[in-house]
């Protein structure tokens, strides 16, 4: 894990933002996405940078192929992935809810599975796999769950339309499949499974119905509320389009989600992506805290709100930049 954190760490620093690139009105607002990161969240000052795009790439090159050891986070959330893209698990009184599938049936069976069976969870439990969003990192193992258990998959209406296109070309590597339509996950819905209620909020940017939520998760006998947001990297236009929700209305809807966050009193972050959020940092101090410290998710509303100001300034800036750019 550590290693893991190291080599992350050097591409963060090598993706240092500089509020230099660009003019001032970009400047001023990489400047105060900086000034909202204080110390404690650099991480995903990355999307600041006009090459954050780039970054992820990056991130997928080295990320994808570390694998971590499944952790639980709280006594009722764990994460099984690699440094790249993972799955959240919910273990509730009822079984289990997953947040995303990992890319691929292969990933599913050979990854996902060996990982619940580790934190020692049982795989036939998995009653739900919300997909946040139609990208393959995303919802690649989520027609094989849904045929070897009966979990039932859920995207937004937007996002199942997204999959459900998907040229056939790109369905030919490892065996792809693309998930029988089961739930629609519309905006404001709430989800109830055993002692856990979950609300879900459609919040189009990355793509055009991507899927946030805000999660209960319990340490001892308290519960604290999570919030996740479905989506990391930028869209590559201001407006909307088939396939992307566009820079301007991510923008709204980080704003709204920050909005909803706060009004449900969320106190850490959740991201399936947790090379950007800072997550990996996380789990790396959860590894070496002392029993009965802080649990480092927990992060406190003032940080959360922080987060989803620097995810704002540098979509403003992002639209800047694209409103410049040649036609
Ligand atoms: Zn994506």
């Amino acid at each position: 894990m550590a290693m893991l954190a190291g080599a992350m760490a050097a591409l963060a620093i090598a993706g240092a933002v500089q509020a230099s690139d660009g003019g001032a009105a970009i400047a001023t607002h990489v400047n105060a996405a900086q000034a909202l990161a204080g110390s404690d969240l650099r991480t995903p000052l990355f999307l600041c940078r006009a090459d954050s795009g780039q970054v992820v790439r990056d991130y997928l090159q080295i990320g994808s192929k570390l694998w971590l050891e499944p952790t639980w986070a709280f006594d009722n959330l764990a994460y099984v992935g690699n440094g790249f893209v993972g799955v959240w698990v919910l273990r509730t009184s009822e079984g289990l809810i997953l947040f995303d599938s990992l890319t691929s049936p292969e990933e599913a069976e050979h990854r996902l599975v060996p990982g619940l069976v580790k934190l020692g969870l049982k795989p036939a439990d998995i009653r739900y796999v919300i997909v946040t969003h139609g990208h393959w990192d995303h919802f690649g193992g989520a027609a094989w769950l849904q045929k070897t258990y009966g979990a039932r998959v859920g995207l937004s209406a937007a996002d199942w339309k997204m999959i459900e296109d998907t040229p056939t070309q790109a369905m030919e590597i490892n065996g792809r499949a693309i998930p029988r339509r089961d739930l629609v996950i519309e905006d404001g819905q709430k989800l109830t499974l055993g002692d856990a209620t979950i609300s879900f909020y459609v919040t189009p940017g990355h793509t055009p119905g991507t899927v946030s939520a805000i999660i209960p998760a319990r340490q001892g006998d308290r519960t604290y509320v999570m919030s996740l947001l479905g989506s990391t990297a930028f869209p590559p236009g201001l407006e909307p389009t088939d396939r992307y929700g566009g820079v301007r209305l991510y923008d709204q809807s980080v704003r709204r989600f920050s909005r909803l966050s706060r009004e449900a009193g969320a106190v850490g972050l959740l991201n399936t992506h947790m090379f950007a959020d800072g997550g990996l940092d996380r789990l790396d101090a959860l590894q070496t805290a002392a029993p009965g410290a802080a649990n480092p998710f927990l992060i406190g509303a003032d940080a959360v709100n922080r987060y989803y100001g620097i995810l704002d300034e540098c979509l403003q800036a992002a639209v800047v930049r694209l409103e410049a750019a040649p036609k």
